[in-house]
């Protein structure tokens, strides 16, 4: 875990980070405590961040708790991920518009304000490439994605207290951020100490660094920075074996565990709502009751849904097992065919939100090891 030209972020200098990224136009966009829980949503100063909290997380369970200390990034994820600002839920596509004699289409203004991600976690860096791919890197670009992606400025912060649902070492997503970021920081909180030790990753960044006069870290900054991110990687509680995975799990594509375990699956969406990577979306027309307009808009859509494989008079994936297993399938195996990549990042948000606790870890184990009967 190495450091390059790493400087020295002081706790009381981040406000300062604020007001340049504000006078550079840039809405500051990152996480806040809403409704006992850390959600993501738009940061007047550093007092937004959710300072001293703390998440606990388990199959199907999450607590956030106030450890009254100073630290902002303690927390480990919330439920929303950046997918929320780069590939919104509700996007409104074009509008028709019945004139005298036919009608008129007119396409949705689609200028997004320019924004800082702050708090990227390295999992949700590894998650943004991958929706980079899904919608820019085929020969159809998503132009409405590339128009809110073009501008972020990234301020990556990596993890140092990993939650009990996170895989993200078994994913080589984190719990360090290697690329993709403006800025990296790593939160360290030692006795009355308290900085970021920040790092650079693109022009734009090091002009931050700059315009912050910010100081180069100290040996002894960057080793506590180190251990911390080593700490958090020998805490990771929750593995993935990836080696031979794909594999395992295509020969397994009719074992009868899918069925035992999809037994517990409410077919809610909640895990392809959550993840930072699932992209599935269905389009729906809205017209005006007296006929003068009609809208067509594009919302998320999860392959949970019976309706989402319907083609020409029927589904093709009638039971919830065949959805579950084509979730699970899809992010484990077949993205890797489409994409090259895994379709899952490790953050855990699935485990934590699914309402009856299924962990895809645990699927993957059972459906790919020994049988046990
Ligand atoms: S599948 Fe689950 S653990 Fe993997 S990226 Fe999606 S939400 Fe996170
Ligand atoms: S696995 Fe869990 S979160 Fe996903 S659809 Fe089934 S019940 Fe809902």
């Amino acid at each position: 875990m190495d450091y390059i030209d790493p400087h020295l972020l002081q706790s009381d200098q981040l406000k300062n980070l604020f007001v340049l990224l504000k006078k550079k136009g840039y809405d500051i966009i990152g996480p806040t405590v809403r409704d006992r829980a850390v959600v993501l949503d738009s940061l007047a100063d550093p007092e937004d961040l959710p300072v001293g909290y703390r998440d606990r997380h388990a199959p199907g369970m999450y607590r956030l708790e106030n450890v009254n200390d100073d630290t902002c990034f303690s927390y480990v994820v919330g439920l929303e991920s950046w997918k929320k600002y780069l590939y919104p839920a509700y996007q409104k596509l074009l509008t028709v518009q019945r004139t005298k004699t036919a009608f008129t289409v007119e396409p949705v203004e689609n200028k997004p304000k320019k924004f800082a991600a702050l708090g990227m976690r390295p999992c949700e860096l590894k998650a943004l490439a991958i929706q980079d791919t899904v919608f820019t890197g085929g020969e159809i670009k998503d132009t409405g994605y590339m128009n809110r992606r073009h501008d972020v400025f990234i301020v990556a912060v990596n993890c140092t207290t990993p939650g009990s649902n996170c895989f993200c070492t078994s994913m080589k997503t984190g719990p360090k951020a290697d690329a993709g970021y403006d800025l990296a920081l790593t939160e360290v909180k030692d006795g009355n100490e308290h900085y970021f030790v920040t790092e650079t990753g693109s022009p734009a960044g090091a002009d931050i660094v700059t315009a912050l006069k910010l100081k180069q870290a100290g040996d002894d900054a960057i080793k506590l920075a180190q251990k911390k991110l080593f700490e958090a990687s020998a805490s990771m509680e929750s593995k993935l074996d990836t080696v031979e995975l794909k594999a395992a799990l295509e020969k397994n594509f009719d074992n009868p565990d899918w069925e035992t375990i999809a037994s517990r699956c409410l077919a809610c969406g909640n895990c392809t709502m959550v993840c930072p990577t699932c992209f599935c979306t269905t389009m729906q027309d809205d017209t005006a009751l007296d006929g003068s307009s009609a809208g067509r808009l594009r919302l998320w859509d999860s392959c949970h849904n019976i309706e989402f494989s319907y083609i020409h008079g029927g589904s093709i994936r009638n039971s919830g097992m065949s959805r579950y297993r084509q979730w699970v399938m899809h992010k484990l195996a077949y993205w890797v065919d489409q994409f090259g990549t895994f379709g899952c990042v490790g953050c855990g948000r699935c485990i934590t939100w699914c309402p009856v606790g299924i962990d895809i870890t645990a699927t993957a184990r059972q459906i790919t090891g020994p049988k046990t009967s």
